[in-house]
């Protein structure tokens, strides 16, 4: 070895690794290096002080410990190899079976069989009987130094091949801080914090911390280490992720909307139809302070299904326009685009605001007066979806972009809209899916959040039932009695990519069997989904938009934004198979209006553990940030933010759930001090700007998530 052990060096050199092992921890734990053994934390402990009598033991998921002796053993062919049986019997005589179903003759060799021994394992139930499947043996010396938080690392079958399994990874991180130890004295391992913030909270430094969190001395040893290595792991992330959108918003120019004039004021006084909520006043501040100065707005507009972000994005757009630029409102679907664009038209009246529509079914001979209205800065706002992306989208002076429901919208798409402008144009992302604070202050740590915490006046929360097939002529009653109350109804079906075929056949099925029920003349029915074409799919939304059909059947593609204020019904087909956040979408298509709605949530009798946790989360509650709270625990944050990929949620220590409180404080901390130094110059923050840049460097995709 060519130089002292240290954490940077390769695993490969630890002793007892070597290239084979070596290649095996990379690829199945991603530990590359000795310091990523050291930060392969144990992610439970067992309490190996105690001993249990066979007596007693019930089979079940928890690891039971024996003292004995083994004997009576034998191997006894089977199909392929053989197996290993045994006898355990413990001090007062009882005795349970044991048995290896791999490696026969290399165990049988080394069973101290006879002997007083200690056994740990789980008791399984076979035929009837208890049994012990791959014990594990300790000797009795090891026994009588066992601790009451003895680590269990995860590990993989692989790794268990060559010796490292839990116990073995236990042995391999003891080998390596004792070796550490013995090169580099008491500060085995560099400090990674600075002094004043280890006392700011109280924390040990990272030699102690790494050394209990591996093998803790008592509770409380294990907690305090473990706090301290998730504080940093939170601080860093923090101390990035804020630094960077101070950098973007402070000095990152915008364009300056410095005056509120004629376009907004005229249609405030003239024009909008009701009084704005609270939350919309405030959030429209909230921009307006964001945009007057010529900083750069990179705001994040979340409120619920309903909750008028659309009227936030046109007074937005007004702004914009009174300060001589352009506007580019991108919506994810067709429908929505269109829906816009005839909102926007009608909302404006007589106001000389120019309202274009480009989506991928306009014409070309209509494209081109668009484009030559864009170019010349004619068209003041334009409306579209991906289309607007293209190259041969140019603007004369685009100011602001607003994206509505931004989890369609991919980071580098984003990023084309960018280019459009000489300034980058101010940016403001709606949401209707609620994102857990706890989330946002980390995937989006570097956009500003607005909340739209409150919904429009005289809106009657929506009744939400859960209903099983057996009781659909039920709900057809109930929703006969809806459209003769001149109600309108959603049902949908859904359409999962992988299963596409077997979905549209479900839809089409359900949608004969409603026709069969609702017959013509007395009902008229729409059906909506992928495989239509965009006008057609246009016509029926609009037929069902103007009440000439009463029920609307659809897949998912009414999912997003469609606003029909009499359907006041959605019914729900296998509503298992829909996620939280779709679920709580959908059920916001209905509500809209004067009339009391319904949501039906229609699934089989039987059903998993998450599918009735979210059925009955929908019952139970509206708010949506409860739901997404609800959501972030059943899937996870990876899976929810379609970030899996990108590494930026990748704690290795800490649990964006469990930790919440903690992150808020990290964020609190790294807020403060980069306030006073922004850049992390000062001596004594030379730690912290060493781990930012480590961050920054390990993990080059981060700032493109936002
Ligand atoms: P979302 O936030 O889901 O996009 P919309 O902007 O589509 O919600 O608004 C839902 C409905 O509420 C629309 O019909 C809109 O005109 C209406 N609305 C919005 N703001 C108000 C308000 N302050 N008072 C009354 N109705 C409002
Ligand atoms: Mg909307």
């Amino acid at each position: 070895m060519p130089e002292p052990l240290s954490a940077a060096t390769p695993i490969e050199f630890l002793k007892g690794i070597g290239p084979k092992r070596a290649e095996a921890l990379t690829e199945d734990l991603g530990i590359r290096t000795c310091g990523d053994l050291l930060f392969h934390l144990p992610f439970r402990y067992e309490d190996r002080t105690r001993f249990h009598r066979v007596a007693e033991l019930v089979p079940g998921p928890v690891q039971v410990q024996l003292q004995g002796v083994i004997r009576k053993i034998k191997e006894v062919k089977q199909q392929r190899g053989s197996r290993l049986e045994a006898e355990f019997a413990d001090e007062a005589g009882d005795v349970i079976p044991l048995v290896w179903f791999k490696g026969a003759k290399w165990i049988a060799k080394n069973l101290p069989v006879g002997k007083p021994c200690v056994i740990w394992g789980r008791v399984s139930d076979y035929k009837g009987a208890r049994n012990m499947a791959h014990p594990e043996v300790i000797s009795m010396q090891e026994a009588k130094s066992a601790s009451a938080l003895h680590p269990v690392y995860s590990s993989t079958e692989r790794l268990g091949r060559f010796g490292l399994h839990s116990n073995g990874l236990g042995q391999a991180v003891a080998r390596l801080v004792h070796q550490l130890k013995e090169i580099h004295g008491a500060h085995w391992i560099e400090e990674t914090l600075p002094e004043h913030i280890l006392k700011l909270r109280g924390m040990p430094g990272l030699a102690f911390a790494l050394e209990q969190v591996h093998r803790p001395k008592d509770t409380n040893a294990e907690r305090l280490a473990r706090f301290r290595l998730k504080f940093e792991e939170f601080l860093f992330l923090q101390l990035l992720l804020v630094q960077h959108r101070n950098r973007q918003t402070v000095h990152q120019p915008g364009a300056p909307f410095a005056q509120v004039g004629t376009m907004f004021n005229r249609f405030y006084e003239e024009r909008i139809p009701f009084e704005l909520t609270g939350a919309q006043k405030r959030v429209i501040r909230e921009i307006r302070e964001d945009t007057r100065n010529g900083q750069h707005m990179n705001r994040l507009l979340q409120g619920d299904v309903g909750s008028g972000k659309t009227m936030v994005a046109l007074l937005t757009a007004l702004i914009a326009v009174d300060n001589g630029y352009q506007v580019c409102i991108m919506a994810p679907t067709e429908i929505l685009a269109q829906q816009h664009h005839a909102g926007f038209l009608e909302m404006l009246g007589d106001l000389p605001v120019r309202v274009a529509l480009l989506t991928g079914s306009v014409k070309a001979a209509d494209r081109k007066p668009i484009l030559a209205g864009l170019e010349a800065g004619e068209v003041h706002l334009l409306v579209g979806t991906h289309a607007v992306l293209e190259p041969a989208v140019v603007f004369h002076r685009l100011g602001l972009v607003v994206i509505d429901e931004q989890h369609r919208f991919g980071v580098a798409q984003r990023a084309r809209l960018w280019a459009k402008a000489e300034i980058p144009p101010h940016i403001l992302v709606m949401t209707a899916t609620p994102i857990p604070r706890t989330l946002s202050m980390t995937v989006y740590g570097d956009l500003d959040v607005s909340v739209i915490d409150e919904l429009p006046p005289g809106r009657k929360p929506i009744r939400t039932v859960h209903r099983t097939d057996a009781q659909r002529l039920g709900v057809f009653g109930f929703m006969r009695e809806q459209i003769e109350q001149g109600r309108q109804i959603y049902v949908v079906y859904p359409l999962i990519e992988e299963s596409a075929q077997l979905d549209h056949k479900d839809l089409m099925d359900g949608y004969e069997s409603l026709t069969r029920h609702f017959p013509p003349p007395e009902y008229r029915l729409s059906i909506v989904h992928g495989r239509m074409k965009a006008q057609d799919k246009d016509t029926e939304m609009q037929r069902f938009a103007q009440g000439v059909t009463q029920i609307m059947v659809a897949t998912t593609v009414i999912e997003v934004g469609v606003n029909v204020p009499n359907a006041s019904v959605m019914v729900i087909e296998s509503a298992e198979r829909f996620g939280l956040s779709q679920l709580h979408q959908l059920r916001g298509r209905v509500g809209r209006g004067a009339a009391q709605s319904f949501c039906i949530l229609m699934s089989d009798k039987e059903l998993g553990k998450e599918a009735r946790r979210r059925l009955e989360t929908m019952c139970r509650t509206q708010d949506g940030f409860e739901i997404a709270e609800v959501d972030l625990e059943l899937r996870g944050p990876g899976d929810l933010m379609g970030t899996k990929q990108s590494g930026v949620l990748d704690l290795k220590v800490a649990d964006l759930i469990k930790d919440r409180a903690l992150l808020e404080d990290a964020r609190d901390v790294a807020r403060r001090i980069l306030k006073e130094d922004a850049e992390l110059d000062r001596p004594a923050h030379a730690l912290l700007r060493v781990g930012v840049e480590r961050l920054r460097a390990s993990r080059p995709d981060w700032s493109r998530i936002s």
